[in-house]
């Protein structure tokens, strides 16, 4: 069934529609997946994408976005300060120029000289955030990356409310697909951190002829396994989206596992994914992913299936 919207957690129910509204005049999936997540951008109550997104570990607000197409086009913004909509200068970039990505001052200059304003991202509520995470334990310099899931059980923070990305991907009437993902990443990440949401492949991945997918979570454990390519790939290969959801949350567990420095804590992804029939699905690592899904003119929250209960060890695995 076409058009179909899917997107990551419970904003994604507004920018859900925004998309929606779009696909349902036959709107092209592009111009969907931008609108609808501008409107999360442009919220200061989600603390993760845009206005009013969480600083990094120096109280600078730095945003990721990525837009991808069903013809392979990319644009994408790295580490971009004081622009309000990261997707549409990523729009911009896939549209008007020879690249792919542009980063931090480059993509701020870019920004100016089309038109974005430049502005303040820090709301009154992030700046308290901020400034009571400077006062806490949690800021001294070995803690900083202390895994969201042990911080959640500290009850220094939700670690569901502390990086919630916003990832989008739209099927048009035509069957056509594009992605999008927009983040300030991680709270309190180190100046200058990139996560998955701006990585081609990582954050987000189309292949016209397949479908799309989009993650949210920890970003370094999405990127060590291109799990939005590997999502993709998967439904190539025959896997429903959900199938391929599963199996690329077991690959990102799988390669943590033989990774981490630190093995007794569980971290948090999760994937999105549809195809260019309308067909979708998602799965995460742990549990407390919500997706929203708008089809068949019905705009609704799931909460995912997912891998690993909270109590079990991972070793168990
Ligand atoms: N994936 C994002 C990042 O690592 C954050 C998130 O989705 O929660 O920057």
């Amino acid at each position: 069934m076409k058009p179909v919207v899917i997107s990551t957690w419970k904003h994604g129910v507004d920018a859900n529609k925004a998309a929606y509204d779009i696909l349902k005049n036959g709107g092209n999936s592009l111009d969907a997946v931008e609108s609808g997540v501008k409107i999360a951008e442009d919220d200061p109550e989600v603390l993760s994408v845009g206005y009013g997104g969480l600083p990094d570990a120096d109280g600078r607000v730095t945003l990721d976005a990525a837009i991808m197409d069903w013809k392979a086009r990319v644009g994408s913004v790295i580490c971009v300060e004081n622009i309000k909509n990261p997707i549409s200068l990523a729009r911009l970039i896939l549209e008007n120029t020879e690249h792919m990505v542009l980063a931090g001052d480059g993509a701020y200059d870019y920004a100016l000289k089309n038109g974005f304003k430049p502005e303040s991202l820090m709301t009154e509520n992030s700046l308290k955030r901020y400034k009571e995470w400077k006062a806490s334990d949690s800021s001294k310099p070995e803690e900083i990356h202390t895994d969201d899931f042990v911080l959640a059980k500290k009850k220094d923070i939700n670690a569901d409310g502390n990086h919630d990305t916003i990832g989008m991907v739209a099927v048009d009437k035509s069957g056509k697909v594009s992605a999008s993902c927009t983040t300030s990443g991680m709270a309190w990440k180190l100046h200058g951190r990139v996560g998955d949401s701006p990585i081609v492949g990582a954050g987000l991945y189309v292949d016209g002829e397949v479908g799309g997918a989009a993650s949210t979570g920890r970003g370094e454990e999405c990127i060590r396994a291109c799990g939005s390519f590997l999502i993709v790939e998967m439904m190539r290969m025959g896997l429903s989206p959900k199938e391929a959801c599963r199996a690329a949350v077991e690959r990102v567990v799988k390669l943590n596992l033989l990774s981490s420095k630190n093995r007794d804590h569980l971290f948090q992804v999760g994937f999105i994914a549809l195809n260019n029939k309308g067909e979708y699905g998602a799965f995460s690592v742990r549990s407390g992913f919500q997706y929203a899904v708008y089809s068949g003119g019905k705009n609704i929250l799931y909460d995912s299936e997912y891998l690993i209960d909270e109590e079990y060890i991972i070793e168990d695995l």
